[in-house]
């Protein structure tokens, strides 16, 4: 049995960072939707065309365009004996488009790591990042689009919280402390999400 885990949180927690870490550490796939519209926009395909304007103003990009990734990614090699989804799904028809890709290759959900930290700190270091990150800076990571894409998050992506732990999927994980503390959490998380797939395991975190 895989590990099929999605990453949820709003912009700023540091999930791509953490999925980065635990992926390498697990030998799990890392499947970034924002880092494959990246690419595309990088090299001018059709599909990063259709995403750039909405990525440049903070919003989603489309359904249609989001999922076929999505669709075809999970299905590769690298994903059979697990991943780690950073930035899908972002609202419930996605999550449902998700739960029938994975059912069409016999596979479900393992669980959902939902990493929180308080809004300030979120504003900060995304700010703080479009600052240092040099030429690798993100187009999207000024201080207007920044709230745009927190708005996004809780009209849009924060009912995922709601909807997954209804399915006893989700697992809180509080984001604040240093990269490698939070990534030990995480771990943890994932060891007990192997053992019992669809479990509520928040009560277990830092017991
Ligand atoms: P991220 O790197 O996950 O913060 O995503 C950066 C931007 O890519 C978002 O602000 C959206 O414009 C777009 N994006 C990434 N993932 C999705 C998704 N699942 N659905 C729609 N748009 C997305």
């Amino acid at each position: 049995m895989g590990l099929y885990v999605v990453f949820l949180g709003p912009p700023g927690v540091g999930k791509g960072t953490q999925a980065v870490v635990v992926a390498k550490e697990r030998g799990l796939a890392h499947l970034s939707t924002g880092d494959m519209l990246r690419q595309a926009i990088r090299l001018r395909t059709p599909v990063g065309e259709k995403a750039k304007p909405y990525m440049d103003r903070g919003g989603l990009v489309p359904d249609e365009v989001v999922n076929g990734l999505v669709r075809e990614r999970i299905g590769f090699k690298d994903a059979r004996v697990g991943f780690l989804l950073d930035g899908y799904p972002r609202n419930v028809e996605q999550a449902v488009r998700l739960d029938s890709y994975l059912d069409e290759l016999g596979r479900s959900l393992s669980g959902v790591v939902h990493l929180t930290a308080p809004p300030e700190i979120l504003i900060n270091r995304i700010v703080e990042r479009g600052r240092t990150a040099g030429d690798k800076a993100r187009s999207d990571d000024n201080e207007e689009v920044v709230r745009r894409r927190l708005d996004v998050y809780r009209n849009e992506t924060a009912p995922l919280v709601a909807y997954y732990r209804d399915r006893g999927l989700l697992t809180e994980v509080m984001a604040t402390a240093e990269v490698p503390v939070v990534s030990a959490a995480i771990s943890r998380v994932l060891d007990r999400m192997a053992v019992h797939p669809a479990t509520d395991h928040s009560t277990s975190i830092g017991q």
